[in-house]
């Protein structure tokens, strides 16, 4: 039998939330393998092979290798890796990651069908005082937003209390790329932009699981896509940071599904 829908967005049986609860963990394992590889010299191309195997080894697959946009070439990595300015979607290659240099590593994986998403943004070696404060209010910024995700709150509440956050520190916030629903699908009902009004959107029901991301740029909010059809940048040039977990709304709250602390997994 198909999942109840309510207006277009699954809500997952206790069954269907055990899986996506291990393609999370499949997920947090090989985020624990990329923390443990990101160096100076290494290439974004060695840690996309970290990520293949660790998945592999963990008996499911990549979200995103051959994964299909609108008008965009297969994905041809296991990973996305962006550095600096890149915001997402930066396809691992022959790239070597310099000391200062600050990469987003996003990863996603299947179990049974279903999907895990999740991405964070990490030093390489040393960085700037101004950068290490980008990547912890991105950090921060995602803490706020699951906090605000619980039964009977609204989709508005998750966008405005990332948002608030970013304009306090100084930052912008991307609003041509979202969080969104998962489950079957990596990318389902409802979109949660990281910018909005609280109280406002969607209701959050139990058994909902969506994948909250913010998106923070040092400069504008803008954004250029490069030709090679994925990698998105910010129009000026500045550094970005994104933070992401794929979470289950329960009666308890948020739980999220991509930590390794997600009890469930620890039996
Ligand atoms: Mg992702
Ligand atoms: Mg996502």
């Amino acid at each position: 039998m198909a999942s109840p829908r309510t207006r277009g967005i699954t809500l997952k049986s206790a069954k269907e939330l055990e899986l996506m609860s291990r393609a999370g963990w499949v997920v947090a394992q090989a985020k624990e393998r990329l923390r443990e590889a990101v160096a100076p010299g290494v290439t974004t191309g060695e840690l996309d092979r970290i990520a293949a195997e660790e998945i592999a080894r963990l008996g499911a697959t990549s979200s995103f290798k051959g994964y299909t946009g609108v008008g965009a070439p297969p994905f041809p990595g296991t990973i996305c890796a962006s550095v600096n300015e890149e915001i997402v979607h930066g396809i691992p290659g022959d790239r070597v990651l310099l000391e200062g240099d600050i990469v987003s590593l996003d990863v996603g994986a299947i179990v049974c069908g279903f999907h895990g998403d999740s991405a964070f943004t990490c030093a390489v070696g040393s960085v700037s005082e101004d950068r290490q404060r980008l990547i912890d209010a991105t950090r921060e910024a995602l803490r706020l937003g699951i906090a605000e995700a619980r039964v009977g709150a609204r989709i508005g509440d998750i966008s405005a209390a990332v948002e608030s956050h970013a304009i306090h520190l100084g930052y912008s916030v991307v609003r041509q790329y979202v969080g969104h629903g998962i489950g079957r699908q990596m990318h389902e009902e409802p979109q949660i932009p990281n910018y909005g009004v609280a109280g406002r959107g969607p209701l959050l029901r139990e058994g909902m699981t969506i994948a909250i991301e913010p998106m923070l740029n040092v400069g504008t909010w803008e954004t250029t896509q490069l030709d090679d059809g994925w990698t998105v940048v910010t129009a000026d040039g500045n550094v970005s940071a994104h933070f992401e977990d794929t979470i289950a709304i329960t009666s308890n709250g948020a739980r999220i599904l991509t930590s390794l602390d997600d009890l469930s997994q620890r039996s």
